[in-house]
């Protein structure tokens, strides 16, 4: 994005921002905003920042808390890194794809591996190249928006591909409720993955040394060097309003004034933060959500050759099995690294299970797929983490439930609910967040004439 000239210089006359979140989505919109003037507070509740694409100590060593990549095609990823010094900390590898599928490991690495997916005939395997070309092709969504995923796959696909494929797939990655989502989800996911193959038609992932860590990192450190303040161990308890207005914070730091309040929370978190005024003005959350338990395994030895394993195998209740040290270096991480998580819907009874059920239970699953496997002799360490709201849902019609960025003066919210039809993920994080910015200055404009300087003196 092209970052605006300051509206004034930092200092006790810039208007006040608050962000609530220090995701990447909300130091990404701080730091913009603190390279425009403004004068941004960014809120955390945790003692780091990054949100989901954070780390977390496993046996002393800092890992990914969820698995995360870089896809070549993050652009924006990539190129807010390169402005932050970090361009050449990137590793991209190619990545493979496995299936376990009836009972079996196979690898379908290559459009050519997934021309022989099993229990498919001829016809259903030309249609499947067909379907993935037809992906590629345009970029008008608008007749898929309304359109079920399994009448469209069922019609371009044929039943057998749904049933043997991709009925199983979504079955595993929502949790068994993909009867509501319209056909731009997996649109958008095959346009995403087709494009970040590379000549020999392998997918290409990446990471950055330190994982997205170090990006939040230093997104912190540059929006403090603006002149930004990061409170870390700090929640918003509620968003302050008056007369419809949002006018501050009320933090563990006590009320604060500010001009403009930025949630990057999911409305599903914003929400209680809202007085009647502001909910009334933000309207009913129209959105449903995901949310994920994910065990982490250091293993003394690879499990499979691939990245990402998808399970159609419904025996297996798992989304899939995530090798990350075929892309992250192992040495960083302290051997090799197996993610096996599950997405779940938010009432699901497997968010209340101690971790050590978990465990017992999620081994068990990997073991199914890898008799070989032995969680006492394997397994050097591992953990556990979830999230009961991980990620919007997009059901049919899902541009017309993408929340209103400025829902009443004063309030902003942007997160990933805000991510459509582009799948969640990094890259869609930033989009969002450079669009708030380009939404908000031109509005932040108008605060600054608008209001008293004695309303922000008086904070
Ligand atoms: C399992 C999994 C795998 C993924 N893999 C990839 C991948 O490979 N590549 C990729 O690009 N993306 C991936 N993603 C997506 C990526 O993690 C997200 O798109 C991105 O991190 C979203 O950032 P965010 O800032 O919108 O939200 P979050 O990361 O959720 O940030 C919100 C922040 O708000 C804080 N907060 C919450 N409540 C309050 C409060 N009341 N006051 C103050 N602070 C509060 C939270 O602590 C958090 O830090 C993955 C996600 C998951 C779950």
């Amino acid at each position: 994005m092209s970052v605006a000239a300051p509206l004034r210089s930092h200092g006790p006359e810039a208007p006040r921002v608050a962000v609530v979140g220090a995701g990447l989505l909300g130091l990404t919109a701080a730091y913009r905003l603190a390279q425009a003037g403004m004068g941004v507070t960014v809120y955390e509740r945790d003692s780091q920042l990054g949100g989901l694409a954070g780390t977390t100590p496993l046996d002393g060593i800092p890992i990914d808390r969820f698995y995360h990549v870089t896809l070549p095609t993050d652009e924006r990823v990539l190129e807010l890194a390169a402005e932050l010094g970090l361009g050449d900390r990137f590793r991209f590898r190619r990545s493979g794809v496995g299936f376990y599928h009836q009972g079996r490991l196979a690898s379908m690495s290559t459009p050519a591996e997934l021309l022989r997916f099993p229990g498919l005939g001829p016809v259903d395997r030309m249609r499947l190249v067909a379907f993935v070309a037809r992906c590629q092709v345009g970029d008008d969504y608008s007749r898929l928006e309304e359109t079920p995923i399994e009448d469209w796959l069922v019609r371009i696909c044929g039943r057998r591909t749904w049933e043997v494929l991709w009925r199983p797939l979504l079955d595993s990655k929502f949790d068994g409720r993909y009867q509501d989502l319209p056909a731009t989800y997996l649109w958008a996911r095959s346009r995403r993955m087709s494009r970040s193959r590379d000549k020999s038609s392998q997918e290409m992932m990446g990471s950055l040394d330190g994982g997205y860590q170090t990006l939040v990192d230093a997104l912190g450190a540059a929006i403090e060097g603006l002149g930004g303040t990061i409170l870390r161990n700090t929640p918003v308890k509620a968003i302050v309003s008056s007369a419809g207005r949002a006018v501050g914070t009320l933090s563990t730091r006590g009320y604060e004034t500010h001009d403009q309040v930025i949630s990057t929370l999911l409305p599903v978190a914003t929400a209680p933060l809202l007085g009647r005024d502001l909910a009334s003005a933000v309207g009913p959350d129209r959105n449903r959500y995901l949310g994920i338990v994910c065990l982490v395994m250091r293993l003394r030895r690879s499990l499979s050759p691939w990245y990402t394993l998808n399970i159609t195998d419904r025996r297996v209740p798992l989304t899939g099995v995530i090798e990350t040290t075929h892309v992250v270096d192992p040495e960083r991480v302290g051997g090799t690294l197996v993610y096996a998580p599950k997405y779940v819907n938010p009432d699901s009874a497997e968010l209340e299970l101690t971790s050590e059920e978990l465990k017992e239970a999620y081994m068990g699953h990997v073991r199914t797929m890898f008799p070989g496997f032995s969680p006492q002799d394997d397994v050097l360490a591992s953990q556990v983490a979830r999230a009961r709201v991980a990620e919007p849902v997009h059901t049919l019609g899902g541009e017309g439930r993408v929340p209103d960025m400025f829902p009443a003066p004063g309030l902003a919210m942007a997160s990933s609910a805000h991510v459509y039809p582009e799948i969640v993920n990094g890259q869609a994080a930033i989009g969002v967040a450079e669009k708030l910015v380009d939404g908000l200055l031109p509005r932040l404009q108008d605060v600054s004439t608008e209001l008293p300087l004695a309303t922000r003196r008086a904070s």
